[in-house]
């Protein structure tokens, strides 16, 4: 059976074809399936997000369909930024906006705990759903450190670390992602 992921991000490509290559014939891109699709994500929830983007793409390809969304959830913030977590500050995607807006919120603050979450959705053409989320713990350092990864990376320091998201190498952030834990929990309910 096929797969197709509603994304074009090559590094989410890469990650989700080793963990779940094994159980599919062959795991395409939306540009290897040729789809030109933006969905709208409108939704309050990560699951919501993920579903909707999932189901999209599966009506349009009549494939398998895996989607995921994802975002940095601040105890101090009641969770924020969330499902906005991409434009926090305003603008889709200005990761430096979005930093030093988080840090500005939590100048003075004490409690600096937070926690990526990630929710996987697979729909299938006849409609069953299966979807499964990961977590990562951690805190929210006062500063930026290490120049790998993305977005909120060099401001994370997971839970018993002692190197952010973004000083480690992509191999050792994708051992522990909360993306990376989403992926294998949906394949145990495969
Ligand atoms: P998406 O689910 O890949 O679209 O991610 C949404 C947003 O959440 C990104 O733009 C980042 O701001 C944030 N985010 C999600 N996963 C990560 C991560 O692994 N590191 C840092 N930021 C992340």
């Amino acid at each position: 059976m096929k797969l197709l992921i509603a994304s074009n991000n090559r590094h989410k490509i890469r990650e989700i074809r080793q963990i779940l290559g094994e159980r599919f014939e062959e795991i395409l891109s939306l540009s290897d399936a040729g789809i030109d699709h933006e969905t709208v994500e409108d939704g309050k929830t990560f699951y919501e997000n993920a579903r909707k983007k999932a189901a999209e793409i599966a009506a349009i390809s009549g494939l398998p369909t895996l989607a995921d969304d994802s975002g940095l959830c601040v105890d101090a913030l009641g969770g924020a930024p969330g499902v906005y977590s991409a434009r926090f500050a305003g603008e889709h995607g200005d990761t430096e906006a979005n930093n030093a807006l988080l840090l500005e919120k939590l100048r003075d603050v004490s409690d600096r705990r937070a926690h990526f979450l990630c929710t996987t959705v697979l729909i299938f053409p006849d409609g069953r759903e299966i979807s499964a989320e990961g977590r990562i713990d951690g805190v929210i350092l006062g500063e930026h450190r290490g120049q790998g990864g993305f977005g909120y990376d060099p401001l994370f320091l997971p839970e018993g670390g002692c190197q952010t998201l973004a000083e480690l190498s992509e191999e050792e952030k994708n051992a522990i992602s909360h993306r990376r834990r989403a992926l294998e929990a949906l394949l145990a309910k495969l």
